[in-house]
């Protein structure tokens, strides 16, 4: 059962900003946002759009036709939109993926904010990742934006993916080196890491048991350990991390540090960073007791 939202006036001149996506009836974005806009003291509202891939087009001529303010898209749109707009910011078009659509005038931008985030999240929990060696596990989008955050950092990139022809394509692209994802492979490479993040969905409910191949003990004290995986929080990899007394960060960070980052370029107001955070939490708490 979910809750009813509070109430909130709307009027003639309230502004729609959202997100688009398909399956996204489990974003933690509309509660996240309007909490934010709520305390900007903002007369906006932020909705997702369940929009199957065939409809994108019509989606993205009636953003232009309503005017919407803001949107953000997210599984399966984010490379699918690249044609429908005007213009890519330098980091979408790197990462050839789209998470944030905003007007700059009359032109209809596509912008990445995932990356940014993911930097944003590391900052927060103290680690500067510049010039380290980091070892990313996963080639799929969310594996993009931390491979293209970290090789702008001149990080030293290794890149292990269950399908390793995913990986010898990512690693190409931000000069980064493939390496198979086993415990006999990685063996050598893990003494000498700075850092390490689970960019595979292994370990997100229901399959909270499932973690990617690790040698904790061989990890250096110093070492930090990222999961992008927010459901749940404390997922395995971070479990067994902390376990051997590794820094570890989890995927909320990065989540609310891009959902801050677009809704900068939306309204051109400092995100509320702690009431995002509380938000996004209060909607995972409530998923957790409504399932
Ligand atoms: P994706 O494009 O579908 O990629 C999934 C990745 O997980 C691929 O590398 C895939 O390997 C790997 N994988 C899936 N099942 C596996 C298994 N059983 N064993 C080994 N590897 C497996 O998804 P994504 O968008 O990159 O998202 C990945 C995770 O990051 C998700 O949990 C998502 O919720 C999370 N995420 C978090 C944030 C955040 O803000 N914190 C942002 C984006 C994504 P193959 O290539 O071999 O299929």
């Amino acid at each position: 059962m979910h809750e009813p939202s509070p109430h909130r006036q709307l009027d003639a001149h309230t502004q729609l900003a959202g997100v688009l996506g398909y399956p996204v009836r489990h974003s933690l974005s509309p509660a996240m946002h309007n909490a934010a806009l709520r305390a900007l003291g903002l007369n906006w509202v932020y909705l997702a759009f369940e929009v199957p891939p065939e409809t994108l087009p019509q989606a993205i001529a009636g953003m232009r036709g309503l005017r919407i303010q803001g949107l953000n898209l997210t599984i399966p749109h984010k490379e699918a939109v690249i044609p429908l707009l005007d213009h890519l910011t330098d980091a979408a078009q790197q990462m050839g993926a789209v998470n944030t659509l905003f007007w700059e005038g009359e032109r209809l931008v596509g912008d990445n904010t995932d990356a940014e985030g993911f930097l944003r999240a590391l900052h927060e929990a103290g680690i500067e990742p510049a010039g380290q060696t980091v070892l990313i596990l996963g080639a799929g989008g969310a594996a993009r934006a931390v491979a293209y955050a970290l090789h702008k950092q001149e990080c030293r990139l290794w890149i292990a993916n269950r399908t390793p022809e995913r990986a010898a394509v990512l690693a190409q692209a931000f000069q980064a080196t493939p390496i198979a994802m086993t415990p006999d492979a990685l063996r050598p490479l893990i003494p000498q890491l700075d850092g390490i993040v689970n960019c595979t969905s292994l370990g997100m409910t229901p399959n909270t048991d499932s973690s990617p191949p690790m040698d904790w003990e061989a990890l250096p004290d110093t070492a930090w350990a990222c999961d992008l995986v927010y459901r749940p929080l404390h997922t395995r990899f971070l479990q067994d991390a902390q376990k051997r007394g590794i820094r570890t960060i989890d995927g909320l960070g990065m989540l609310i540090h891009q959902g801050a980052l677009a809704l900068e370029r939306w309204t051109g107001q400092p995100a509320p960073m702690a009431v995002m955070r509380q938000a996004a939490m209060q909607a995972l708490v409530s998923e957790g007791k409504n399932q």
